[in-house]
């Protein structure tokens, strides 16, 4: 596109006026939901080409996304029909599902605490790494009587290094007030819940990531490897 006038013109959505519908809340993802709070629109001289400059509000979470779109100049005239295109301002962030190699428990919930802190509910994010830690260690066969019990065995089995063994626990203890809430606990610090989402990545990247790089490797490395031993 040379131009910010061609937007609309000869690509786009079917239509003339904006599909709102498609449309998703940067926030809470909702769609679908949403009330104009402002629009701007600017005309091309001797046109009927018009640039809108929307701003909309998500009657779920109270959000606001700006929409900027226009409809091909063609549009709503005798012929019917016609194109527009948008751009949308805030977009929800792309969270991916995870590994192929890591157990299906463990990329829920991964994805899950990761949702979670793109929404800023820091208690949820918290939970959900506490989660997954456990299902990590579940998947590693740790025996304990509770969590803390199984990150003490997946070091003592060589599994986990001591560094990430103290980490663990820090995860556990964050989240234990949200897991297992008094009356009067205190909000989760959003610094304390990005750095123990961000320690799940390391702990998976350890715990599966690596091994299964090591993997690769060696199979790869299987003919030359052969002939060396001669
Ligand atoms: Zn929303």
């Amino acid at each position: 596109m040379q131009s910010w006038w061609q937007l609309g013109e000869g690509f786009g959505q079917a239509g003339s006026s904006l599909a709102l519908y498609q449309i998703e809340c940067a926030f809470c993802g909702e769609r679908d939901n949403w009330a104009i709070e402002h629009r701007a629109e600017k005309r091309k001289p001797n046109s009927r080409k018009v640039l809108y400059f929307d701003t909309y509000k998500c009657g779920n979470c109270a959000g606001y996304v700006m929409v900027f779109w226009s409809a091909s100049e063609s549009s709503g005239g005798p012929m019917g029909g016609g194109l527009h295109a948008y751009r949308v301002l805030p977009w929800p962030l792309d969270i991916d599902d995870g590994e192929e190699y890591w157990p299906a428990t463990v990329k829920r919930f991964w994805k899950q605490a990761h949702t979670a802190l793109s929404r800023e509910d820091f208690d949820a994010a918290t939970v959900m790494s506490r989660s997954a830690l456990q299902a990590v260690t579940r998947s590693q066969s740790a025996e304990g009587n509770d969590l803390y019990g199984e990150i003490e065995d997946l070091e003592s089995k060589g599994i986990i290094p001591k560094i990430i063994k103290d980490w663990a626990h820090e995860v556990r203890l964050l989240a234990r007030p949200s897991a297992h809430p008094e009356t009067d606990e205190a909000d989760v610090d959003p610094n304390d819940a990005r750095d123990i989402v961000q320690f799940l990545d390391y702990l998976l990247e350890y715990v599966y990531g690596l091994p299964h790089r090591i993997e690769e490797y060696r199979s790869r490395r299987a003919p030359e490897q052969s002939s060396d031993e001669e």
